[in-house]
């Protein structure tokens, strides 16, 4: 069992799956950790969107309460037409083939920012460049659609950031742009390159369980097993599948703050033994 909230008090629990102000969390790193001991969690990691901007200051934080913490991020990558999340864990916080792939998603997220708020204008929902930094409360790392939501209420097209997902930024709504994402194979290769583990986020919720099977033939060294508040029985389904292949099982909340507020950090997590597997490849990267 690694969600729910039913644990033993003394049970090693670390969520890895969470996102601060670096991405579209609205949490900042220091308020994660200080949440994650409040919550009696014994590691945390951080895994914004396409960005480790949150590292290494993170992890003195985090060392400075008592509290273990690696590097992670969840990179946006997409596979024939699909859109796949990839959680990379245990790389150096000053990897040059992670920060290369960063910088590339910054500016692919520029220019992607920039086709949705045209999308917008055309449909009579004009935002400025300085509108959605206001919104984003000038967030330092990934600008991303909910930030746009965000400014979308702000101006008042919509009542809340769900209303704009399901009316207008969601995949496939009018306004969606997807931009020009790289493939799962590039990303795992830079993954792998920066000597991380690379593990499928979320895996139900890939649009289309078509590809599923090609993923599972992918070089993957894991998948997330435990989410959020997924039921125990979606969990288990994926925990056998990865169990089949010898893979890593993790667990973690995708704790977003009040942008998703019904998803409490340590919701799901990640035991002992595997975040100790995960650590020990960190320590030797970051020796
Ligand atoms: P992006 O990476 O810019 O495409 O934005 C994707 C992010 O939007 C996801 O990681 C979620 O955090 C968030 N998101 C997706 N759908 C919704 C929704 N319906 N309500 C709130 N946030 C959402
Ligand atoms: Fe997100
Ligand atoms: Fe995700
Ligand atoms: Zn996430």
């Amino acid at each position: 069992m690694n969600s729910d909230s039913a644990h033993d008090i003394n049970e090693f629990r670390a969520d890895l799956h969470c996102h601060s102000t670096f991405s579209d969390g609205t949490l900042s790193p220091e308020q994660l950790v200080s949440l994650a001991k409040e919550r009696g969690l014994k590691g945390l990691v951080i895994t914004d969107h396409d960005t480790v901007e949150a590292y290494p200051s993170v992890l003195k934080m985090a060392a400075a309460a008592g509290l273990s913490c690696i590097t992670g991020v969840e990179f946006s990558a997409i596979h024939n037409g699909v859109n796949v999340h990839i959680l990379g864990y245990s790389f150096s916080p000053q990897n040059s083939f992670i920060h290369e792939l960063c910088q590339r998603h910054q500016q692919r997220r520029l220019q992607r920012n920039q086709a949705i708020l045209e999308r917008l204008a055309e449909n009579e929902m004009p935002i400025t460049d300085e509108e959605l930094l206001a919104a984003s409360d000038n967030v330092k790392g990934t600008i991303g659609r909910p930030h746009i939501a965000l400014a979308m209420v702000k101006k008042g097209y919509v009542s809340d950031v769900a209303e704009a997902f399901r009316l207008y930024i969601g995949e496939d709504k009018p306004c969606y742009v997807r931009g020009n994402l790289f493939s799962v194979e590039e990303t795992l290769s830079i993954i792998h390159q920066a000597n991380g583990f690379a593990l499928i986020a979320h895996p139900h919720l890939i649009k289309h369980s078509q590809i599923i099977p090609q993923l599972l033939s992918m070089n993957f060294d894991g998948l997330e097993g435990y989410y959020a508040k997924l039921p125990s029985i979606q969990n288990a389904r994926w925990v056998k599948i990865a169990q089949k292949k010898n893979w890593i099982v993790t667990g973690g909340s995708d704790f977003h703050g009040d942008i998703k507020p019904t998803i409490g950090l340590g919701s799901s997590w990640t035991n002992e033994e595997t975040f100790n597997f995960l650590k020990q490849r960190f320590e030797q990267n970051t020796q």
